[in-house]
């Protein structure tokens, strides 16, 4: 039998998981929690989207009740807009098909390998670009990394190592540590980078674990997180990134240009600084990959590029993020 002061000892190590598991799923829970469930036949998409709602119940507190337009709720409540089919959107927006090096690598561009460590992931962005990603076949933490850290062990033109996802956090801190061990193994691996939402989202994951992992871990480690608005930064979001940054992690942020949610001069230069105040650089801002069920989020170029004309007379250079998009086929980001 358990006793309480065992429960209570396995508290903290169970938070995060715990919460994951709590996560809000069904959308009339979730409009009824913001007082907006008598407008439900109007804000909800009205068959499956084929993508579940499904977000932590931390996130959900930084909505503002009673917004149907708050920028929060817009980026993971299933909409009837999602059920629109919209001419050129595709299944797989950015090729990541054809640039599949082992199962679950990605080898677009020079000298970094990107695995999807997994498919799994806290929340579910509306706009995902994986939101379609036949995640099955397709993970490097399978077979203890075995064929991702052969690929990887074989390519010395390799020095930087990308986790994305799904959330590559959503995997245990075991698991993250087999992989950390067989890349300090490989001698021309030298930068660990991990891409992910869940300091923003699930602030508890980044836990005494993951941090005395990372801060033992000897390679260079820069943490990329996604943070799209600076209402989704709280003092629980700050307290996350001040142990990645004391773990030895460079932070940044990548966004992506979302209508309605960030599309404007204010919102984007109160996130850049609300990043700063939390210890974490702008790196890109994205213009949205053409996914299947995200064309209302679009954003056209001549807008985006006013904006970031505003954003560089407003801010000091280094919080204006470079405004970027994914093309198939091409060796890196391009700019727009
Ligand atoms: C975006 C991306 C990278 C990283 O590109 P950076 O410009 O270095 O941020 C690497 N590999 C793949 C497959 C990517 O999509």
């Amino acid at each position: 039998m358990i006793t309480a002061n065992r429960r209570l000892a396995q508290l903290p190590v169970r938070a995060w998981q715990q919460q994951w598991r709590d996560a809000v799923t069904d959308p009339l829970e979730l409009l009824r929690l913001l007082g907006l469930e008598h407008r439900s036949a109007e804000l909800l998409a009205s068959r499956d989207t084929g993508f579940a709602l499904r977000v932590p119940r931390g996130y959900v507190a930084r909505m503002r009740a009673g917004d149907a337009a708050d920028p929060l709720l817009l980026q993971v409540l299933p909409r009837p807009a999602e059920l629109v089919n919209a001419p050129g959107y595709a299944f797989d927006a950015v090729g990541d098909m054809a640039a599949s090096a082992a199962p679950g690598v990605l080898q677009k561009y020079n000298g970094r390998a990107l695995l999807i460590a997994t498919g799994s992931c806290a929340v579910n962005c509306r706009y995902c670009f994986r939101r379609h990603f036949p995640y099955g076949e397709q993970t490097a933490a399978a077979n203890r990394w075995q064929g991702a850290v052969a690929a990887i062990a074989a390519d010395t033109s390799i020095s930087e190592v990308l986790l994305s996802g799904g959330d590559p956090l959503s995997l245990s801190n075991a698991k993250l540590a087999e992989l950390g061990q067989a890349l300090t193994a490989i001698p021309h691996v030298q930068r660990l980078r991990i891409h992910t939402r869940l300091p923003v989202v699930l602030p508890e994951r980044v836990d005494a674990g993951l941090v005395q992992w990372l801060a033992q871990l000897p390679l260079q480690k820069v943490v990329v997180i996604h943070a799209n608005h600076a209402n989704e930064l709280d003092a629980s979001v700050d307290t996350a990134h001040a142990q990645l940054r004391e773990a030895g992690c460079t932070l940044l942020n990548q966004s992506v240009l979302l209508r309605g949610v960030n599309d404007n001069e204010d919102a984007l230069a109160l996130l850049s600084e609300r990043l700063l105040a939390s210890g974490v650089l702008p790196y890109y801002l994205h213009q949205l990959d053409k996914v299947q069920g995200a064309a209302h989020f679009e954003v056209d170029d001549a807008q985006a590029l006013t904006l970031m004309q505003a954003l560089r007379a407003r801010l000091p250079g280094y919080l204006v993020p470079r405004l970027v998009r994914e093309t198939a086929g091409e060796k890196s980001k391009t700019p727009v």
